[in-house]
């Protein structure tokens, strides 16, 4: 079964938070602790509720709903207004937690993201192992709880962040997926909202495996534009890339060396393998960045950085490996005992990722919630 484009197998982890301003509130506030909560507008005025604790859940209280309404289904209901500064900063935490994993991270919202870990920064190597760090980074520094979806693909790995909330841990790997997807039910598809749910239902069409049935052209017919993509996910395909956007600063590769380095052809050809290595990933990612930066690390750790901007975006690997190289003749690399070279691309600036748009049409303002 084709995967990705390219057929390289991603690892992509979506992360989304519990109940996130209700459990910051719960967090915060000792006293709301058990309680049911919603955070939101008041119910005096015309206000909804945005997230509501798992407490207020167990009486039918969901987000989006008016205030007024989730007072009528629990009267004791405790109602805490937003503080959307406290939330921003946890949000803030959280990527950062991300980001010692990998640099391609894009949030959904400040609750949730999906991160991109088929190469992650520590040489982890395994999705599952990396989710279960995060998971265990939020709720030992931020005393919070994350459900984590991990498949090869954002669709799979995000409809598995939901299947076991709060504190889930759901991995779908590719031999599963088309099975995955035969069985759930088409109003659990993202992307798929109450009438088109519905429509589906009238037609028939109750799983993912109804779905499959019919072809790319009828579906197409049946539901526009959008029909491509359910022919695709029905069958576990999802080439969207993770989109970091701003998130992403900077992206590249480094290599220490078993033994430092002395000579400059030595040092040219680990150099020419960084690059090739920083191309690969850019070319990955549809990413070209206006500086390229030469970091090197001497045999006494002393380290330097040195970089080069252009007035254009560069992503090819000559132009990465010719600067790489002049930046390190600059440094004068003879007789210097180097240790490691990296090499780093960033000012990714307007110039960012060129791969497909996501197709999310039911992303809203309270898509937060979960
Ligand atoms: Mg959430």
């Amino acid at each position: 079964m084709e995967q990705t484009e390219n057929n390289i197998a991603r690892k992509i982890i979506h992360i989304d938070m519990d109940a996130f301003y209700a459990s910051v509130e719960q967090r915060d506030h000792p006293e709301y602790r058990g309680k049911a909560i919603a955070v939101g507008g008041s119910p005096e005025g015309r206000g909804v509720v945005a997230t509501a604790s798992y407490e207020a859940r167990k009486y039918g209280i969901r987000s989006a709903m008016s205030s007024r309404r989730a007072l009528q289904l629990y009267p004791q209901l405790i109602f805490v207004r937003p503080r959307f500064d406290a939330y921003k900063e946890v949000s803030r935490r959280i990527r950062e937690i991300f980001a010692r994993y990998t640099d391609l991270i894009e949030p959904l919202s400040l609750d949730e993201a999906y991160l991109d870990v088929t190469e992650d920064k520590l040489n982890i190597g395994s999705a599952i192992e990396i989710a279960r760090q995060i998971k265990m980074a939020i709720r030992e520094e931020l005393q919070l709880t994350a459900s984590a979806g991990i498949s090869v693909n954002k669709f799979v790995a995000k409809i598995a962040s939901d299947l076991n909330k709060p504190d889930g841990f759901t991995f779908i790997g590719p031999s599963a997926i088309e099975a995955f997807m035969e069985q759930l039910p088409v109003e659990k598809f993202h992307g798929v909202g109450k009438v088109t749910a519905d429509k589906m239902k009238r037609m028939g069409l109750f799983t993912g495996g109804d779905l499959k049935k019919l072809s790319e052209q009828e579906l197409k017919q049946y539901f526009g534009k959008v029909g491509t993509f359910y022919y695709q996910i029905v069958r576990g395909i999802d080439h969207r890339a993770v989109q970091p956007h701003r998130e992403t600063k900077s992206l590249g590769a480094e290599d220490t060396f078993p033994h430092d380095l002395t000579v400059v052809e030595d040092m040219h050809a680990e150099l020419e393998k960084i690059a090739r290595t920083v191309y690969a990933r850019l070319e990955r990612y549809s990413l070209k960045g206006r500086t390229i930066t030469l970091k090197i690390k001497y045999s006494d750790f002393k380290q330097i950085t040195r970089n080069q901007s252009f007035p254009y975006p560069v992503g090819d690997l000559d132009t990465i490996l010719h600067t790489a190289k002049q930046l390190l003749a600059a440094t004068g690399p003879e007789d210097k005992q180097i240790r490691l070279l990296g090499i780093t691309l960033s000012n990714f600036g307007e110039a960012g990722p060129v791969s497909d748009k996501p197709v999310n049409p039911q992303l809203s303002l309270f898509d937060f919630e979960g």
